[in-house]
């Protein structure tokens, strides 16, 4: 369900949420329910809905928005990891303002297996 920026939590977080990280229009936080040792989401400072729209952002904004994302996980330590963005209510998007999960570190196989929809014994 697309969201209001006004209504938007991570619209509210980006300006006072507790950022890891910040710099050209991005930020990076702790996701609240990890499912990796390292969970980190990467959000735009301006609301865009979903990765879907990604068009709104020019070539220039989406290459910073790459670079940061790979920054990030650089300045979390990490080597080895993954990026994983979910796309709309089917791809698992619960909250709609884009945002890249950085995972890296041990996982919680049973929350990965909840976020990826894996059938589960
Ligand atoms: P997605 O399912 O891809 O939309 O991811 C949304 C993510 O936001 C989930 O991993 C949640 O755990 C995380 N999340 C929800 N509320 C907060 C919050 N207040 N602070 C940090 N992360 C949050
Ligand atoms: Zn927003």
């Amino acid at each position: 369900m697309p969201s209001q920026p006004e209504n938007c939590l991570f619209c509210r977080l980006v300006t006072a949420g507790d950022h890891v990280r910040t710099a050209d229009g991005f930020v990076a936080i702790r996701d609240i329910n990890p499912i990796a040792e390292t969970h980190l989401l990467v959000l735009p400072e301006r609301h865009v809905d979903t990765f879907r729209d990604i068009d709104a952002f020019p070539d220039e904004e989406a290459g910073r928005m790459l670079r940061f994302v790979a920054d990030t996980a650089s300045a979390a330590g990490l080597d080895d990891y993954k990026v994983l963005v979910n796309v709309g209510e089917g791809g698992g998007q619960t909250v709609f303002h884009l945002h890249w999960h950085v995972l890296g570190g041990r996982f919680d196989s049973g929350k990965l297996a909840r976020v990826l929809e894996l059938e589960t014994a």
